[in-house]
């Protein structure tokens, strides 16, 4: 090619800057490069890579089940085998869980997008000076579109004297050199139950205070007592139905009162982990000058192409709110990259998204469950199999949980579940694929399923709608 023709074709390239370096970013860059974009990444904040790998999924999973190591040691059914456990060198294993995150922020990430053509990463805060003009450091940059995905970062509620006693996220939580003696846990959702159990395990006492009158609220009573129970069997203090009023400092602990059903009740420990939801890296980029709309939480509203309302601006990954996973946010940003460059209209489609909180035992779910399908007016019914019915949990001596299918009685399809099981989540994508695709309840009971799998548990799930479990004989027939 002439240099004429060169500099022509280049000159035609679509210019995508992205705001934002974690998973939505980096699968749109790639997105956007296969297509034939000059890709730009500006990320500030958290390293390269985002929460995920840096301050969220990798480091908490690692570190869960390293707790877990240690809580199993201790903690088994088996008799003539004594074995013992405990955390003689908490900071070696924070430092294993660094050289993890380093590696796969450079594998996953940097490597990934090394290769790319025309392509650059620039570090610095990025905010809009027009719809399509970015600003950052002292540098001006034009783009054909923009893509923001800025994540969002810990919500802190206004309690008083919370600001001043200080206290620990996400962030600093998987970064301490010591392991603390005791530790509050503000929330009762995913990333807080997550981290509740996982200090426990490690040998700290830990205490969760949760608004609510339930951990995870939103999910079924069976799901959550059962879940509740585990963990105080477990020596979590788990406190619910509390209205925070004020925390303070004294003698080097963190105090908190408040009414728990409207008693005033106190706490104390050595440190606070605010764990009470996520709010949207929105401020300061100038959004309301250009027009990008905001819900009124702060989260940038698009379309189901993730379009802003600004034509050219889209927006992609927690910062356009729920579902906020890795996987989706990877999602969005492959297609919002797509539907950017081609001026495409592809539509996010969520259908039997399946989702996964990581505490032993796991709880896992897809498609609605019981209580959404009664709102939905659908003539659902349930069947519900507890592990000590599940031939591998007998063997492993674990019968924590239960399976629970949710169908629609006129089409015999599967239309949910929701399973509280050790590793239970590995079950969820025979479900999430049977809802996708339409697979019936009869169909599933037909399928061969290993026997002393945890994914017999299904079939015999399936089987339950119409039989009684127990006059089973072996093998799920
Ligand atoms: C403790 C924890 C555990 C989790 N565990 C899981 C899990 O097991 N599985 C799962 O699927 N999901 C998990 N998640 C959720 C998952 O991490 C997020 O959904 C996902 O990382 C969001 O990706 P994102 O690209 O939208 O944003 P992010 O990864 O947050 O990336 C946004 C980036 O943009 C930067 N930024 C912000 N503003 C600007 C600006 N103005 N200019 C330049 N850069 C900016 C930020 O600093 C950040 O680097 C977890 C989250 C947490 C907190």
């Amino acid at each position: 090619m002439s240099d004429c023709c060169a500099h022509k074709s280049e000159s035609k390239k679509i210019h995508l800057v992205i705001i934002g370096g974690g998973s939505a970013a980096f699968s749109a860059a790639i997105k956007g490069s296969e297509l034939g974009a000059k890709v730009t990444i500006i990320n500030d904040g958290l390293p390269i890579g985002g929460t995920c790998v840096n301050v969220g999924c990798v480091p908490s999973k690692t570190l869960i089940r390293a707790a877990e190591v240690q809580h199993r040691a201790r903690h088994h059914q088996f008799k003539g085998i004594a074995s013992d456990s405990k955390v003689t060198d908490f900071k070696a294993l924070l430092q294993q869980k660094k050289e993890l995150v380093e590696s796969l922020r450079q594998a996953k990430y940097l490597d990934v997008v090394a290769d790319l053509p025309d392509f650059r990463l620039i570090e610095g805060r990025a905010r809009f000076a027009a719809s399509d003009t970015v600003k950052v450091n002292n540098e001006t940059i034009k783009a054909n579109r923009i893509l923001i995905a800025t994540g969002a970062t810990s919500y802190i509620p206004p309690v008083p004297g919370l600001e001043e006693s200080g206290y620990l996220t996400n962030v600093s939580a998987f970064e301490l050199t010591e392991l603390p003696e005791s530790m509050i846990v503000l929330g009762g959702r995913y990333i807080a139950l997550e981290c509740a159990q996982m200090f426990a395990r490690l040998g700290t006492k830990v205490t969760m205070l949760q608004r609510s009158p339930r951990i995870l609220p939103t999910e079924s009573d069976d799901l959550t007592d059962e879940l509740t129970r585990y963990l105080i069997d477990e020596g979590i203090d788990v406190v619910t139905s509390v209205a925070l009023e004020q925390i303070s400092k004294e003698d080097g602990k963190v105090v908190v009162k408040a009414k728990v059903n409207g008693q005033e009740k106190m706490f104390q420990a050595e440190h606070i982990l605010v764990t009470t939801g996520r709010t949207p890296n929105t401020k300061n980029m100038e959004l309301e000058n250009i027009g990008v709309r905001l819900d009124d939480k702060g989260f940038i509203k698009v379309n189901d192409q993730l379009q802003t309302s600004v034509r050219n601006i889209y927006a992609a990954g927690d910062v356009v709110g729920e579902p906020m996973f890795v996987y989706t946010a990877a999602y969005e940003g492959a297609l919002a990259a797509e539907n950017a460059m081609n001026n495409a209209s592809k539509e996010r489609d969520y259908t039997a998204l399946p989702w996964v909180i990581f505490t032993d035992p796991q709880v896992a779910g897809v498609g609605i469950d019981e209580q959404e399908a009664k709102k939905q007016g659908i003539d659902a019914d349930v069947s519900k199999l507890p592990l000590s019915h599940v031939p591998r949990s007998i063997a492993a001596r674990d019968t924590r949980g239960f399976i629970k299918l949710i169908r629609d009685k006129k089409t015999d399809r599967l239309i949910g579940a929701r399973v509280l099981a050790p590793e239970g989540s590995e079950l969820l994508m025979e479900v999430s694929l049977a809802i996708r695709h339409g697979i019936t309840v009869k169909e599933i009971v037909s399928a061969f399923h290993p026997y002393l799998t945890l994914s017999e548990g299904i079939k015999l799930a399936a089987i339950t709608f119409g039989k009684d479990v127990s006059k089973l004989s072996c093998c799920a027939t």
